[in-house]
């Protein structure tokens, strides 16, 4: 009910704004990812779901040729651009994600002649939560429905994921988008990264007595976009040296002769990094491998199982990829001694949000730890939630 009325107000502030009511209103949701960080540009697994938190698009179609964007996040007022004068690389502002989801369908040959559009979210922007492919696949679906292009959601995901890597220029992967626009609710989507094939893998914590949530730590480290480039470049060194077209082409059970092999290489070509690059492809490979062992977990009915897993893959990323920072750790520690049953950072790391599996009676007893462990430490107050497997993007009305 709460939903529906919010559907409405989006739709009442659009009518305020354009004078017309709105031809529909559209709903998108973040993501958090389960299990499966820094495998997605190694051609890997990746195990996302959709958050209740969702961005909501009131639209309508022009016939002119161009475009009126509103956020009511944004104390920005109507920026109106033409279709015909969108390009790459143009516009730093947050209108580059729809205007960008309009240049990629008509360059992929889809007819929009134009569309009024305003939004709302309540993604938390910059947690690592993906509010940018909320506001993306919002856009994008609204204007496939209105349009009648019958784009299927993984491509349309496909077309956000071009908007946002070329048009607003950030190298992300494909995982955000399918997730905002594939999942189901009561669902984890087992996503490969490699063939796009995906599935959707019962995850229903209420019916387990279970419940997961999200430690928003609000920081964002500096140095994270560089760090990101540096392991990206990294991997795909150590791939080149293994001679496999991407990480993923190590199987598990190969783990420790492939590693011996990376090391032997690395001497006799004089890679200064040997030791880096171990620790870089241990974790892809054994990231790949938690993401599968969660799967078979999850649909042998055992989410409580899945538990120890995503705290392996926390130390992983912390010992190994070195992408987690003190809020991060500092709050899988605490979660943990507070009696969670796993717990790890989620998003590229640096900052950003960590995830936290525990049953439903020690909820209140976690959070707690964890927002005092934080004031004892000096950081600025985490934000915690709980996050319901939830809906993909759909038309609301
Ligand atoms: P994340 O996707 O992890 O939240 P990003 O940096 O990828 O972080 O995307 C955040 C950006 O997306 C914001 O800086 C803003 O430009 C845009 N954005 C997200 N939500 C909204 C919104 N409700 N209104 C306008 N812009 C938004
Ligand atoms: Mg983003």
């Amino acid at each position: 009910m709460a939903k529906q009325q919010a559907a409405q107000q989006v739709a009442d502030h659009f009518t305020e704004l354009y004078g017309s009511a709105p031809e529909g209103v559209w709903a998108a949701p973040g993501r958090v990812n389960l299990i499966g960080e820094h495998t997605d540009y190694n051609d890997g697994f990746v195990m996302p779901f959709a958050l209740p938190h969702r961005a909501t698009a009131a639209v309508s179609r022009r016939t002119d040729g161009v475009v009126r964007l509103h956020s009511a996040d944004i104390d920005s007022g109507v920026t109106e651009l033409r279709l015909d004068s969108l390009a790459p690389g143009t516009d730093s502002t947050w209108t580059a994600y729809p205007a960008g989801v309009l240049w990629a369908l008509r360059e992929a040959g889809h007819t929009v002649t134009g569309a009024d559009i305003h939004l709302s979210s309540t993604v938390p922007t910059g947690a690592g939560l993906s509010s940018s492919a909320a506001i993306e696949v919002v856009t994008a679906l609204a204007l496939n429905d209105l349009y009648g292009l019958a784009v299927p959601g993984s491509r349309l995901a496909r077309l956000c994921q071009r908007a946002e890597n070329i048009y607003v220029g950030a190298p992300t992967g494909i995982m955000d988008q399918t997730a905002s626009a594939c999942c189901e609710p009561g669902h984890a989507l087992f996503l490969d990264t490699r063939d796009l094939s995906q599935q959707q893998i019962p995850f229903d914590l209420a019916a387990a007595g279970l419940r997961l949530l999200v430690v928003d730590t609000q920081v964002t480290h500096a140095h994270s976009g560089g760090e990101y480039g540096k392991r990206r470049a990294g991997c795909e060194k150590a791939a080149s040296l293994l001679g496999v077209h991407a990480l993923r082409d190590i199987p598990h059970p190969d783990l420790t002769p492939a590693l011996s092999r990376l090391a032997e290489k690395a001497r006799r070509t004089g890679t200064a990094d040997a030791e880096e690059l171990v620790r870089l492809v241990r974790h892809v490979v054994t990231e790949n491998h938690r993401v599968e062992r969660t799967v078979s977990l999850l649909r042998s009915g055992d989410p409580r199982a899945i538990g120890p897993i995503l705290t392996e893959g926390h130390a992983s990323l912390r010992d190994d990829f070195r992408v987690s920072c003190p809020e991060l750790d500092l709050t899988v520690d605490t979660a943990l001694t507070a009696g969670a049953l796993g717990a790890r950072m989620t998003g590229g790391g640096f900052g950003g949000s960590a995830i936290v599996l525990t049953a439903e009676p020690d909820v209140p007893l976690i959070t707690k730890a964890v927002e005092e462990a934080f004031t004892t430490a000096g950081h600025k107050p985490p934000r915690v939630f709980e996050a319901v497997p939830s809906a993909g993007a759909r038309r609301l009305n």
